[in-house]
């Protein structure tokens, strides 16, 4: 009996840890499916939406907590891509952003293929993408990430929706080749997911949010990924 109690506490602990809350908030990710030209950019705080109603299904698409702290590498955002919309917590409690981006985009391709109507795919697609430069969103979800979460994800939202050259400036051309696509997407992934947690880890040794100013840069390099996927889906 003593011994079941305390797995029932172990596992509870384990799924409150691997809760995080949001991520950008809603206008951030509505600007930055904007700059990248997304035609239907008012949809991008979209898949936020869904988490409210669809729960872990949703919600595991949108970090990847990356426990051991290892680099990103293509291969890992290939294995991702089947646990899309998977909510097994105990076995998936990391997330899985990096897979959610190329398999949002094979849901876009398979419905189009299928005459159905498939934008909504892209919209998923420009968050996932945005959730990427979050660096909250690809590190270990610990206290110091609880703690400053929201901050995080809410620093520029106030004044983005007016200020959207703050992030085209750091827009910058990514090549995506149509007959090596997902290749290459992933190794860009793979590469913005990188830089993403390493700042993550500055923050936390530095115990701060991040700044406005390096908020720019990270959303920057989401938009630049996401136009990049448009010039090849749209
Ligand atoms: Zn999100």
């Amino acid at each position: 009996m003593k011994n079941t109690v305390l797995k029932i506490f172990v596992v509870l602990g384990l799924l409150l840890a691997s809760s995080p809350g949001h991520a950008w908030h809603d206008q951030t990710h509505l600007v930055v499916a904007k700059v990248a030209g997304l035609r239907s950019w008012y949809n991008a705080a979209g898949p936020d939406l869904a988490k409210i109603k669809t729960g872990n299904i949703e919600s595991y698409n949108h970090w990847f907590n990356n426990n051991a702290e290892a680099e990103v590498t293509p291969r890992m955002v290939f294995e991702q891509i089947e646990r899309y919309n998977e909510r097994n917590k105990l076995l998936d409690s990391e997330g899985h952003i990096y897979g959610a981006i190329i398999a949002s985009l094979r849901a876009y391709e398979k419905d189009l293929r299928a005459g159905k109507y498939a934008k909504y795919h892209l919209a998923y697609c420009a968050h996932y993408i945005a959730d990427l430069s979050q660096p909250l969103h690809n590190i270990p979800y610990d206290n110091f990430n609880q703690k400053v979460h929201d901050i995080n994800d809410g620093i520029v939202e106030e004044t983005i929706l007016n200020e959207p050259q703050k992030i085209i400036q750091h827009m910058y051309v990514i090549k995506l080749h149509q007959d090596n696509f997902e290749e290459d997407l992933a190794r860009e992934i793979a590469r913005i997911a990188n830089i993403s947690r390493k700042l993550g880890y500055k923050l936390r040794a530095e115990n701060r949010s991040i700044t406005k100013e390096e908020a720019y840069v990270q959303l920057g390099h989401s938009a630049s990924l996401f136009k990049a996927v448009l010039q090849h889906h749209q």
